[in-house]
């Protein structure tokens, strides 16, 4: 009797320890960090705005000349088209962004594009900020935001915004400046709305917050969250 009471007071213990544990523990074990800082087009200064649409009819010409809606170009910093990139299928991981920086490696065989910003039609996905990241650009300039496409458009998207992955650039040493909606006037007329042919084709039924429209302000870390 005496050995089970003793057996039961250890588990218990155990127990009482491990929950004490559970209590300290954080609910991530990586620091938690806002949205990184995006600037919009409408903020730019006439000069860089100029700088940016000129790079970025590159990239939207390579689409239409491709029929596709995602083209991305690599320019050096100093104005040097390098590469382009278009989505022309072959696998669903093809994206623009992914075909420019595997363009590019193949013309230059360069690991990393520190000098270099990115020109894309479409908002980076997941995907491809994480390979934009990994490749560590200097810039990566998009036309049509992911919320538009998706929460307005109906258009199948990962649902997140590029900085929330950009966010991530401490985790590899590597912070990215991040500008949107350069020429979107052009690249959303790539996406007609898709809401009334949900479920199929390009078409999803999205699922966004209520009361959010283009509008509204973008979470980063200079609107705060
Ligand atoms: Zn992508």
């Amino acid at each position: 009797m005496r050995l089970i009471f003793t057996l039961l007071l250890v588990i218990l213990s155990i127990i009482a320890a491990s929950a004490h544990k559970n209590d300290k523990c954080p609910s991530s074990p990586y620091f938690d960090v806002a949205p990184s800082d995006i600037t919009h087009a409408k903020d730019l200064s006439a000069t860089e705005l100029a700088f940016h649409e000129k790079y970025m009819k590159i990239a939207i010409d390579v689409a239409v000349k491709h029929n596709s809606k995602f083209a991305a170009a690599i320019v050096h910093k100093n104005g040097t088209l390098m590469c382009t990139g278009v989505n022309i299928g072959g696998s669903r991981m093809y994206h623009g962004e992914v075909k420019a920086i595997m363009n590019c490696t193949d013309l230059y065989k360069s690991a990393t594009w520190e000098d270099h910003y990115m020109y894309t039609t479409g908002e980076p996905c997941p995907m491809c900020s994480a390979a934009i990241m990994w490749t560590k650009f200097q810039k990566v300039i998009f036309a049509s935001y992911v919320s538009n496409m998706y929460c307005e458009r109906c258009f199948n998207q990962l649902p997140m915004d590029s900085n929330e992955i950009f966010k991530l650039g401490y985790g590899i040493n590597h912070n990215i400046v991040v500008i949107g909606g350069v020429m979107d006037n052009i690249t959303d007329t790539f996406f007609p709305s898709v809401c009334n042919q949900a479920e199929t084709g390009w078409g999803v039924t999205p699922l966004c917050q209520k009361g959010w429209s283009r509008d509204c302000p973008r979470p980063s870390r200079y609107f705060g969250n």
